[in-house]
């Protein structure tokens, strides 16, 4: 494999070698994101199919009368709506069939989506299909806070193991290098808090649970630098409390 210093990421930048187009953090996302969108397009079907059966009537029934929506449109809309996306990436290596059988190939194609031309747009656009449909379908669950979006300055939530996302303004946000620009952000700054308030903040920033007790013990232990203030204030340099909440994690 011949190795090209100048060859770089079509999506994050990171150098990469011939023949990929993507690097190898990318193509471990693209596998997490085949992953995560079979079991959304499982989910989206479900719910599409569940109105259906509640509502007791085949779809194309010729009902008198005002038939009840046979189907949940929405959801069935953006079913076909995301067959239709997931053919088209699935071409580009020469799979054919439904999204069933496409989404199950995929994983073992990966190579070859990795290396086409068009590698960088597909892989975009099944991670905005994971956005979109699962915004219908999942549950909402805490992220933590990685940053604000450099476009827009909405704040962006993503679990630690997420490489990119699409932003709400439709912006590519690479999240590596967001969550180091606000790292480097946080070691400047300060929060004045209890410490009850300071576990409150840490853990909501972070999605570590930490406890007022943690806090304490930080401070006495000298793991984190903080002025006392009146009133049971401190002044809490951010990039510690972070620092300490991550390693509670590990
Ligand atoms: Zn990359
Ligand atoms: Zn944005």
């Amino acid at each position: 494999m011949m190795v090209d210093e100048s060859r770089s990421c079509g999506n994050c930048g990171n150098p990469v070698s011939e023949p990929w187009r993507l690097c190898q953090a990318c193509r471990k996302d693209y596998a997490r994101q085949i992953h995560r969108l079979r079991l959304n397009m499982q989910q989206l079907h479900a719910l599409a199919m569940r109105e259906y059966k509640l509502s007791g009537h085949e779809v194309g029934a010729h009902g008198h009368g005002t038939a009840p929506t046979p189907v949940n449109i929405a959801a069935w809309d953006l079913e076909v709506e995301a067959e239709a996306a997931i053919s088209s990436i699935a071409a580009t290596v020469q799979v054919w069939g439904d999204w069933h059988h496409i989404l199950r190939r995929l994983t073992t194609v990966l190579p070859r989506l990795c290396q086409s031309p068009y590698a960088v747009d597909d892989y975009r656009d099944l991670v905005r299909l994971n956005e979109r449909i699962g915004r219908r379908v999942e549950r909402r669950k805490v992220k933590p806070f990685a940053g604000r979006c450099p476009n827009c300055g909405r704040e962006v939530e993503a679990d630690k193991d997420e490489h990119g996302m699409v932003c709400q303004c439709g912006h590519w946000v690479n999240l590596d290098s967001l969550r180091a620009d606000t790292r480097e952000r946080w070691q400047q700054l300060h929060t004045t808090q209890t410490p009850a308030g300071a576990a409150k903040w840490v853990s909501r920033q972070t999605g570590v649970r930490v406890t007022r007790q943690d806090v304490k013990n930080w401070l006495h232990r000298g793991k984190v630098h903080a002025s006392q203030l009146e009133g049971g204030y401190y002044e809490f340099p951010i990039g510690e409390l972070v620092t300490q909440a991550n390693r509670k994690s590990q």
